[in-house]
């Protein structure tokens, strides 16, 4: 499989040819087709599997295919992450794969303070990468809503589970539209998160790498 026969817009392939990405890895190969007809996905993978590729090709193919705005102190994308290392990782790579595009990204983490980051989300950011505590804050001081969150990513949801994350993701999704499409990443699958996955996604497509 080539990255050109995925179904990929224009500027997303522009943008890997400039990564230096020749052809996908097992999990974009897998995933990509399926997230670009909007259905929901269950993946299992590891770190190093290409995974953050896998959700932010897609998303950002939907982003440049729809014309519509993202409302002022709201995203249409919103990517949970355990840490604020991988949130920034995140952020980076969708900034990387959209630079030939003028889609906007914000990273929320905690540990910062909270100016710059408001300053972000006010106008309304396209993608959000958020570690769910710092994502509360700013919801709970007004200064953000999920109301026009059209995809949901949950990356490595057993570290979330771990650190004590599973509350906060539960109300971060209660906030959520009904209409939405939703990513779950895990690298395992102990029983709360299969709870968890089981609870968010609606006939998932599945794959493990
Ligand atoms: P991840 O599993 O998302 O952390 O990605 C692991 C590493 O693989 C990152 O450094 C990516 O830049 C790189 N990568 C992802 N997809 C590809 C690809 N199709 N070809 C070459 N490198 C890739």
């Amino acid at each position: 499989t080539q990255f050109s026969d995925l179904g990929l817009a224009e500027p997303v392939l522009r943008a890997l040819k400039h990564e230096g990405y020749d052809v996908p890895t097992p999990i974009q190969a897998q995933a990509i087709p399926s997230l670009l007809e909007g259905k929901d996905l269950l993946g299992i993978a590891q770190t190093g599997t290409g995974k953050t590729a896998a959700f932010a090709l897609p998303i950002l193919d939907r982003l440049f295919k729809s014309n519509s705005r993202t409302p002022a102190k709201s995203c249409r994308v919103l990517v949970l992450a355990p840490t604020r290392e991988l949130a920034a990782q995140i952020g980076d790579s969708f900034r990387a794969y959209g630079r030939f595009m003028n889609t906007t990204v914000a990273v929320v983490v905690g540990g910062v303070s909270h100016g710059p980051q408001i300053k972000a989300i006010t106008p309304g950011v396209d993608v959000l990468v958020a570690t769910p505590g710092r994502l509360l804050d700013h919801i709970d001081a007004g200064k953000l809503k999920l109301s026009n969150v059209e995809v949901i990513v949950l990356d490595e949801a057993d570290h979330m589970l771990d650190l004590g994350f599973l509350p906060p993701i539960k109300r971060v999704i209660k906030m959520l539209p009904r209409s939405r499409q939703n990513l779950f990443f895990s690298a395992t699958m102990p029983s709360q998160i299969g709870q968890l996955a089981g609870d968010m996604l609606s006939n998932p497509v599945k794959v493990s790498v």
